[in-house]
């Protein structure tokens, strides 16, 4: 028998279609929703008890998850607080209504899709995404009061009449509707379950088998937790993943309240950029792995969970931006990341330095880009040189300023990206007791950019943008075996036989044991050709030839031979092959060229 008919108290009678519109993407959250709705009212009622406001027995607290596919029906129950038929009036009826039409007020015009959902307490009305109609049976934990049973098939028509329900707690049932029939499919809706609600804190239970873990690790305290559970944890979050090098477990709850653990991972290559993403959580429900805003973007990097209600369940990024908690938690972060590295580093050098590649990488790039992240960790961000000694940035300044400062007082660090292409100018450059860095990471550009920028006096040049002789400019000259004109014919025979606009030749008086001949890409050209392919707006610097700087060696015995060769054409051979030396010597011989080259060493071997 109908008690009572009425209509749901609202302005506006589309509130439903706007429901299905705004949130047609994700609408596997009723779920989320629902579930989280019965974990709220098992938790109310586990509280109340604690409190001694109610007396009968807590019975079984799971929440289950059940589907009828005969009756196209999907179910979740929980034993919870329950609602009597007041309530059921006052919270489904009006009180999300209310948010709705607050809602619809606000954002008729912006549509900005995600932003209803929670933040206007519209959760339970989620369902009406999947079903045509939504059934509540509920009986209250208040004695004396009857079970309630509510139905509504999406209009704005609801009916109330009592149930025959003896347990406490409530039975929402969702009549899945003809586009929505995926919910009936029980990996679907187990996929589902376990996406959102992995670590709900009250057990929740699917086809016989428990979906989630209640006491997941960050809500527990660090003080009872070992090395072993914190990877064990990385495990159960990542299942593919290698360990991490360490992690931070963070717990504030004042001016805001935030949990989670955050693990920095080994990164051995570009691919494992964001391969696995940070997971947000608001009470232990899940809500994305799109984390921008809340986290540092150079911290996007790191693994783990956070966990915070001061996060807005409506993820929209306008949204995040602008809140203030929000910006708090970013900056939390970001402090406890750099007082944990300063922390590593005190504690054990040798430890971090081992781990420096991989942590190097957040460093640097917290460095660059964020001025307040240089301050906090200029002081533990580490160079490495091209024989594995790490420094800090005062240490290496210490290191090298007695030899590689030039004429005008500019220190010069010099570092390699490629040992192995660029051994023989690190050769060179050893021969003369500079140190060379190895700076080979993705991110060492913008980094050797932000250190010239911000270290005094220092300029920093990759090893072969110049002859080891003039990298640093000491205003030392070594004496030239070659009179003046003796050098223009060099510089003739080298144009003649290179034939090449790329190449600018210059013959300079180098020691007789450096190589005969240097090829170099100035510093400059080389950096806006690396921002150019990294899409730095240098965009039309990518397409432009390299213009190299060709350096011949007068005072080297193959430089005088070409000089004295008795045919032009010996001279030009022999240039050729001098040339085509260096070039080998930095990978920039390949094809026909290649080819020309070891036909014409195969013949001078041979005579
Ligand atoms: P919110 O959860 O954001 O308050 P909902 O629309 O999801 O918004 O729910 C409205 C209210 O209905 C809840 O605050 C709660 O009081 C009540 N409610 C919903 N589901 C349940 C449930 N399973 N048991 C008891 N009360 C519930």
């Amino acid at each position: 028998m109908v008690e009572e008919k009425g209509t749901i108290s609202i302005n506006t009678e589309n509130i439903f279609p706007i429901i299905k519109k705004f949130l047609y993407s994700d609408h596997e959250i009723f779920l989320r929703e629902l579930v989280s709705n019965a974990v709220d009212a098992t938790q109310k009622l586990n509280r109340l008890a604690a409190m001694g406001e109610y007396n009968q027995t807590v019975g079984e607290q799971k929440v289950k998850v059940t589907i009828d596919a005969e009756n196209k029906t999907i179910t979740i129950s929980d034993h919870g607080i329950g609602m009597t038929a007041d309530e059921v009036k006052k919270y489904i009826n009006q009180i999300a209504f209310s948010g709705a039409t607050e809602f619809l007020e606000k954002y008729k015009d912006k549509g900005d899709e995600k932003q209803i959902i929670g933040h206007f307490g519209l959760g339970f009305y989620s369902a009406f995404m999947v079903a045509g109609k939504v059934e509540i049976f509920s009986k209250s934990y208040q004695e004396g009061t009857e079970a309630v049973h509510w139905v509504c098939d999406g209009s704005t028509q609801f009916e109330i009449n009592t149930a025959d329900k003896a347990e406490t707690g409530t039975d929402v049932v969702l009549h899945i509707n003809e586009d929505s029939l995926e919910f009936l499919e029980p990996h679907r809706v187990r996929q589902v379950l376990e996406k959102y609600c992995k670590f709900l804190p009250v057990e929740i239970e699917f086809e016989d088998s428990l979906i989630n873990n209640p006491a997941p690790l960050w809500t527990k305290s660090p003080a009872d937790l070992t090395d072993e559970d914190y990877l064990k944890f990385y495990h159960e979050l990542y299942p593919m993943a290698e360990d991490p090098l360490f992690w931070i477990h963070l717990n504030v709850d004042y001016p805001f309240n935030l949990t989670g653990i955050l693990y920095f991972p080994k990164i051995k290559n570009e691919l494992d950029f964001n391969r696995h993403k940070i997971q947000l959580y608001s009470r232990q429900v899940f809500i994305t792995d799109e984390v921008k805003d809340v986290v540092p973007e150079f911290l996007m990097l790191l693994h783990g969970v956070i966990d915070s209600p001061d996060i807005p369940l409506n993820v929209s990024r306008s949204y995040l931006q602008a809140d203030a908690n929000v910006k708090k938690i970013n900056n939390h972060i970001t402090k406890k990341v750099a007082d944990k590295l300063q922390e590593l580093f005190k504690k054990d050098r040798k430890a971090y330095e081992e781990k420096f590649d991989s942590i190097g990488l957040f460093v640097k790039y917290g460095m660059v880009a964020e001025d307040k992240f240089y301050d906090r960790a200029k002081d533990i961000v580490l160079l490495k040189n091209v024989d594995n000694e790490y420094f800090t940035l005062d240490e290496y300044k210490e290191k090298v300023a007695a030899n590689q400062t030039d004429k005008d007082g500019t220190v010069t660090y010099i570092y390699t990206t490629d040992k192995g292409k660029q051994d023989a100018f690190i050769q060179s450059a050893k021969k003369k007791s500079y140190d060379v860095l190895e700076l080979n990471g993705p991110l060492d550009n913008h980094f050797v950019n932000m250190l010239e920028s911000k270290l005094e006096k220092t300029t920093i040049k990759r090893v072969d943008s110049d002859t080891a002789d003039k990298i640093i400019n000491k205003d030392e000259q070594i004496e030239s075996v070659l009179s003046e004109d003796e050098q223009n014919k060099v510089k003739e025979i080298f144009e003649r036989a290179a034939d090449s606009k790329n190449m600018t030749f210059t013959v300079e008086s180098m020691s007789p044991d450096e190589m005969p001949v240097t090829i170099t890409l100035p510093e400059f050209m080389r950096r806006m050709k690396d921002m150019a392919a990294m899409g730095g707006g240098y965009a039309m610097m990518g397409n432009m030839p390299d213009q190299y700087s060709v350096a011949v060696n007068a005072n080297h015995p193959l430089t005088d031979k070409i000089l004295k060769a008795e045919t032009e054409e010996q001279q030009t051979s022999l240039a050729k092959q001098a040339l085509d030396l260096a070039r080998l010597s930095q990978n920039l011989l390949t094809g026909a060229e290649l080819t020309g080259f070891i036909k014409r060493s195969v013949d001078m071997v041979a005579q």
